[in-house]
């Protein structure tokens, strides 16, 4: 089939007269694939429809907010009864005690909590936090993780020069980008120099437990715990940053699934059951480094919004009372995925990666496996195009890059997740591959 767009293209016209590339963030242009972005009308469950009409199957699924799909029936009913109360308060409400309390009940090693309202401001807040309380200046990045815009956290990732904190971002100052350091996904050794080097001078390690921001990228086995022992070893603060992994990979994120406590942590994403939220979360001592208790100062306008508020705990709520049967379920469905595009890339030769856990994956057009940002970073991003297009035109959405992650909710059925395998079974073999 062939999708029209003609809605969506001349949406997109006007849309670059007024936003700059027509876009809010730039991870929803379709550059990089040499396409017009889709504009969504409405979303319900695993389909979204666009302004032409087109339905899709969304394995987008808001880039990770939507766990249970759009428009799921226990978020709606919490925010429409939050919107006859108030939609914003700026003083203290009893919804922000229950999200608090559902994320300290299920969360290792959490016991306070501070609301906002970006994953940006998450880990930007947690960053100052650990610097203010280890009266130490510099922090380490693993290259090819992401962890929101802030000045500090937009140090280049990848090149050889990254670790002398080479700011690759017009608008980050030399000096702040010098306090940045990036050590290697899933090498510890190259953490471990930095900490010979510099460990006094460390305030803390920041690292996205399972990588999803250079595509999906598992940690291997004892590189999270080698990152804890350096981190305790030196006295640096070690902050799992879980917008991502946080009550998607298990109920209590990365730390549960993994067996390993970090100091602070972050959320974002699912927490705000599609409103905009995020949080420092950690333990008490740490967490009252922050103002009014402590000095380190971290406020926000609509901070623990009610509606938001609201949303996140509906959705939480849910997640817990679906126990982990849910969590298997969803696994199974992204390793069913997974594991026949493997297949059949085998079969065909093709020269393909496909790296899953839980309910994430992400195909990678690359011949050699992909464990950190220098094996992702040489992946056929042209092919990836070619793949992309295909699978719009099939009716499937899934992020326009090779270096972001594939969703998986529980609005996905078995045919859904079956017509995605044969959708891109045929994507990959109209795919250039010389
Ligand atoms: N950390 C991680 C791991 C993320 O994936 C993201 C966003 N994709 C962020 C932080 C930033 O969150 P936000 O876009 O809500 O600012």
């Amino acid at each position: 089939m062939t999708l029209v767009h003609n809605n969506s293209v001349s949406a997109f016209q006007k849309a670059v007269t007024l936003i700059p590339g027509g876009v809010n963030s730039p991870v929803r242009a379709f550059g990089n694939v040499n396409d017009t972005p889709v504009f969504y009308d409405h979303a319900r469950g695993s389909k979204v429809w666009d302004v032409d009409g087109n339905c899709y199957t969304d394995f987008i699924c808001s880039w990770g907010p939507l766990i249970f799909g759009a428009g799921d029936e226990t978020v709606l009913s919490a925010v429409k009864q939050q919107l006859d109360k108030g939609v914003s308060f700026g003083a203290p409400c009893m919804a922000e005690l229950q999200l608090a309390q559902k994320i300290v009940d299920v969360v290792p090693g959490v016991e306070e909590v501070r609301m906002v309202s970006s994953g940006t401001e998450a880990t930007m807040s947690a960053i100052r936090l650990a610097r203010g309380l280890t009266q130490r200046n510099k922090i380490v990045k693993f290259a090819g993780n992401y962890h929101g815009h802030s000045d500090s956290l937009l140090v280049s990732a990848g090149s050889g020069v990254a670790t002398c904190g080479i700011p690759d971002t017009p608008g980050v100052t030399a000096a702040t980008a010098s306090d940045t350091m990036v050590a290697r996904y899933n090498d510890a050794a190259s953490l471990e120099e930095l900490f010979a080097a510099h460990g006094n001078d460390i305030a803390c390690v920041i690292v996205e437990p399972v990588s999803g921001n250079m595509g999906v990228v598992p940690p291997e086995k004892g590189f999270l715990e080698s990152i804890r022992a350096l981190c305790t070893q030196y006295g640096a603060l070690l902050i799992f940053d879980e917008v991502i992994t946080g009550f998607r990979l298990a109920l209590g994120g990365a730390q549960e699934y993994f067996g390993i406590e970090a100091d602070l942590c972050t959320f974002g994403k699912i927490i705000g059951g599609g409103f905009p939220v995020g949080c420092i979360a950690g333990k008490r001592q740490f967490m009252e480094g922050f103002a009014p208790v402590g000095s380190v100062y971290q406020a926000g306008t609509l901070s623990g919004n009610p509606v938001a508020m609201v949303a996140g705990y509906a959705q939480l709520s849910k997640l817990q009372q679906a126990g982990s049967v849910f969590y298997d379920e969803l696994a199974r469905k992204c390793s069913f995925i997974a594991s026949s595009l493997r297949t059949f890339c085998a079969e065909h030769e093709f020269p393909v990666q496909v790296n899953n856990i839980g309910s994430v994956f992400t195909l990678f057009f690359s011949s050699q496996p992909v464990c950190n940002w220098d094996s992702a970073s040489r992946c056929n991003t042209k092919q990836f195009a070619h793949y992309f297009s295909s699978m719009l035109d099939a009716g499937f959405l899934i992020a326009p890059s090779q270096f972001e992650s594939v969703f998986i909710s529980a609005a996905h059925t078995q045919e859904d997740c079956e017509a995605f395998v044969e959708a891109a079974c045929r994507a990959l073999q109209r795919v250039p591959w010389n």
